[in-house]
């Protein structure tokens, strides 16, 4: 049994990637999707490659715009309804598969997606760090990039201090912002990187496919604060979003994806109803009806959809996978 296990060593994830998109469709033939709710996540939008290429915005995470509609079209192609959470509440039916879409932290640049998703009359959820928004700030994981970028720092170095800043609260990432490259760091550059602005807000409102949700005031990681603290950032966030919006929200998206059982009665305490979380996989119905209702989410690969497309539907990614084929090897290896 060693063998399956060097096999699968050797192929890694892109054998898996290549593999699977031959092998899954033909498994999705006889496979039943109508049960299932796939929830994705993304961040920024780009209008272009090129507009990737000018280092206004760690680009990590993010996609164009022609990537995005062709993500949707995928999707629609499947037969699958984008549907937003306030709908879970309204009892969907078992006829069709599901789908979700929801933007985290509040870029501007994500009017791209505005525009198509009107296009195709698509909902999505806007999950916004309300402080980015009221005070016109950069998010510290951008300005981390831009400036040490700018300093021909390696990306594994700029990787590097940005997961070291994740361990701590708002305040010290702050300061450490400031004494790094100074006040001026915290205004954006563009239109690439600027967070949406409360006019913006209140504009989004009005549009029936827009949904906004609550990703803290602070975009504070939750699990580094304590129990009053986590409920101040996501009263602080609510309050403001019903001022701009009218309506408090139903959903949440935790920032960075951490949450502990802390969090979750804080959330719970707070009245919100949705927790969107980082851990990648579908969602069964009947999902559990309880009063705080915790979603998985995929981060939509920044790739062609067509390459990750088949893996979402099964409930896995190409790295998903791989790991638990890894998972199984080594228990048949043991064996
Ligand atoms: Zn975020």
């Amino acid at each position: 049994m060693k063998n399956l296990r060097t096999i699968v060593d050797r192929f890694g994830v892109s054998f898996i990637e290549r593999f699977g998109q031959f092998l899954n469709p033909l498994i999705l033939e006889f496979k039943n999707e109508n049960k299932q709710l796939l929830v994705f996540y993304f961040h920024g939008i780009f209008e272009s490659f090129k507009q990737k290429d000018l280092n206004h915005i760690d680009p990590q995470n993010n996609m164009t715009i022609e990537e995005f509609d062709d993500f949707i079209d995928y999707f629609q192609n499947h037969n699958y309804k984008f549907i937003l959470p306030e709908d879970l509440n309204s009892g969907l039916g078992n006829g069709q598969p599901y789908a979700m879409i929801t933007f985290d932290d509040g870029y501007f640049n994500n009017m791209l997606a505005v525009h198509v998703l009107n296009k195709y009359k698509v909902p999505a959820v806007i999950f916004i760090s309300t402080r980015n928004i009221t005070e016109n700030k950069s998010y510290w994981w951008d300005i981390i990039y831009k400036y040490r970028t700018q300093q021909r720092v390696n990306i594994e170095k700029i990787r590097s201090e940005q997961k070291y800043l994740k361990k701590f609260k708002h305040a010290r990432i702050d300061d450490y912002i400031l004494k790094s490259f100074g006040k001026k760091a915290f205004d954006p550059w563009s239109d690439i990187d600027r967070p949406f602005n409360k006019e913006e807000i209140k504009n989004l409102a009005n549009n029936p496919h827009i949904s906004i949700g609550n990703h803290t005031h602070n975009h504070a990681i939750l699990v580094n604060y304590e129990k009053d603290e986590i409920k101040r950032e996501l009263s602080a966030s609510n309050k403001i979003i019903f001022e701009l919006t009218n309506s408090i929200p139903t959903s949440i998206a935790f920032p960075n994806g951490n949450y502990n059982q802390l969090v979750l009665e804080a959330t719970e305490e707070e009245g919100i109803q949705y927790a969107f979380t980082t851990e990648p996989g579908k969602n069964l119905f009947p999902i559990e009806n309880k009063e705080l209702m915790c979603l998985n989410r995929y981060m939509a690969d920044t790739r062609k959809i067509n390459k990750s497309g088949s893996f979402y539907r099964l409930g896995y990614t190409p790295n998903t996978l791989y790991d638990e084929l890894i998972m199984r090897a080594s228990i048949l290896t043991k064996k």
